[in-house]
């Protein structure tokens, strides 16, 4: 079976032709907006792990879930000593999306912990950078559903080897492959293809 990476479930959230764009076809490309997250993650990353108030807190662990068949590094794992509790937090440049997708992608994060460790993990949070804000975040049966749903979705369209066709939308602008992608141009000529069709086939 082939493992997905954390990191895929988050690109599928946000566009599935992305999705395919980077995990299948290996196109990758910075801007502006993923250099800072990445910078913000190299800082996350250097620190060492520490105990405060009786919470350790382990950076980047990297985590593995046979049977959902996905595997990542996590930002953040917090754990409280005295009852074993283990907290995901995952770092964000920007602020709270209207689409769940960071919560889907902490979700995951939190069903491969339960799957290594055999412990529920009942809450995680997301750090913001724009907003200066941690949010908790309750893995519901709702969210669990939604996000073993995209596992699966993702699962389907990596076998499947096709990259769908763009569809330009607002999520364009921030998305590091528009470049590559071209979403206006290849939807003008999915419509040129459809004038042809009606006229000339
Ligand atoms: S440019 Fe738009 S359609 Fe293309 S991959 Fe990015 S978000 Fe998706």
């Amino acid at each position: 079976m082939r493992i997905i990476s954390l990191s895929a479930l988050q690109h599928y959230a946000f566009c599935p032709r992305q999705c395919a764009l980077i995990h299948n076809e290996q196109l990758w490309a910075e801007n502006f907006l993923t250099a800072q997250g990445n910078a913000l993650h190299e800082r996350v990353d250097s620190g060492e792990p520490e105990t405060r108030k009786g919470v350790r807190f382990e950076r980047s662990v990297h985590v593995s879930a046979e049977q959902l068949g996905i595997s990542g590094i996590l930002d953040m794992v917090e754990c409280e000593i005295q009852t074993g509790k283990l907290k995901p937090v995952e770092y964000k440049r920007g602020k709270p999306k209207p689409k769940p997708s960071d919560e889907i992608q902490l979700c995951a994060q939190a069903l491969c912990l339960e799957e290594m460790t055999g412990k529920k993990v009942e809450e995680g949070a997301l750090w913001y950078m724009q907003t200066r804000h941690r949010h908790p975040v309750i893995f519901s049966a709702e969210l669990r559903e939604k996000t073993l749903q995209v596992i699966n979705e993702v699962k389907t369209l990596l076998e499947s080897g096709i990259t769908p066709p763009p569809n330009y939308s607002k999520s364009c602008k921030a998305c590091s492959l528009i470049d590559l992608c071209q979403p206006k141009l290849l939807e003008r000529d999915k419509s040129g293809k459809y004038v042809v069709g009606l006229f000339w086939e």
